[in-house]
């Protein structure tokens, strides 16, 4: 009888620590703390990221927010982890080195394509006026919504839609954020960013090489450039123009 009451509480623990959720708060330990600022001068700065701007996002965007427990543990390490849906959180130095190439200032507008975890987006929210972000996968496009909001962030606009429209609502963008990789670059990301805008996009397929692109719209020119090669989840549709 006795082994059968201490049975039940167990199993009763069991469920209760299973369905325990730690609440999210703007609140770090000081380690998670010296972790981020770590990741900052080991990572990113030591790699060349010099924008004064972007090094105060990346000190400021608390990753381990936006990754799913348990991997949150691991946000400040220099990878790119799991957030589910078979789809992935970048390394930290890319999400530097692609907001740095489209110079992002305090008055943009900005389209990201891939909302994925949100953190993208949070680290551009720091810098710019406001960030609209796409997301294909629903449940990652409400993860996104939720963690940005309790993160704090109150400039940015997180839908659920195949990004390769853009976002015509609230075009044209002083900078887009591809963060999946395309076989080619949708032709209204082009039309949809400013003259004298710029996209950053990894193009390939999922088994080539893929390149980080820097695209630049000068009026009726556009011109591409090769940045480095990248590995990216692949840009998916929903239903194939
Ligand atoms: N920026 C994200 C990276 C997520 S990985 C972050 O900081 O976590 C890339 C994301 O692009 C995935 O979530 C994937 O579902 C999404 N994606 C792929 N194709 C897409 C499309 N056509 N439109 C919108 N999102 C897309």
């Amino acid at each position: 009888m006795k082994a059968k009451t201490l049975s039940l509480k167990f199993a009763a623990g069991c469920m209760l620590a299973a369905l325990w959720i730690p609440p999210l708060s703007h609140a770090e330990s000081d380690a998670q703390k010296e972790a981020r600022m770590n990741m900052v001068e080991t990572q990113i700065e030591a790699r060349g990221v010099e924008s004064p701007v972007v090094l105060e996002a990346m000190r400021n965007a608390k990753r381990h927010l936006f990754i799913p427990p348990p991997r949150d543990r691991e946000a400040y390490q220099d990878r790119p982890l799991p957030i589910g849906h078979g789809q992935t959180i970048s390394q930290p130095y890319i999400v530097a080195l692609m907001t740095e190439l489209v110079q992002p200032k305090a008055e943009h507008k900005v389209l990201e394509i891939g909302a994925g975890s949100g953190y993208q987006a949070a680290v551009l929210a720091e810098i710019v006026d406001h960030v609209y972000t796409v997301e294909i996968v629903e449940p990652l496009s409400k993860w996104a919504d939720e963690r940005l909001k309790l993160a704090g962030y109150e400039n940015v606009t997180v839908k659920h839609a195949d990004g390769y429209h853009g976002w015509e609502e609230h075009a044209p963008f002083d900078a887009i954020v591809v963060t999946a990789a395309t076989p080619h670059i949708p032709p209204p990301l082009i039309a949809q960013l400013k003259d004298g805008g710029r996209m950053i996009i990894p193009v390939g397929s999922r088994f080539r090489t893929q390149q980080l692109v820097l695209v630049e719209k000068d009026g009726d020119e556009v011109t591409t450039r090769n940045i480095l090669p990248v590995r990216f989840v692949p840009f998916t549709r929903a239903e194939e123009d």
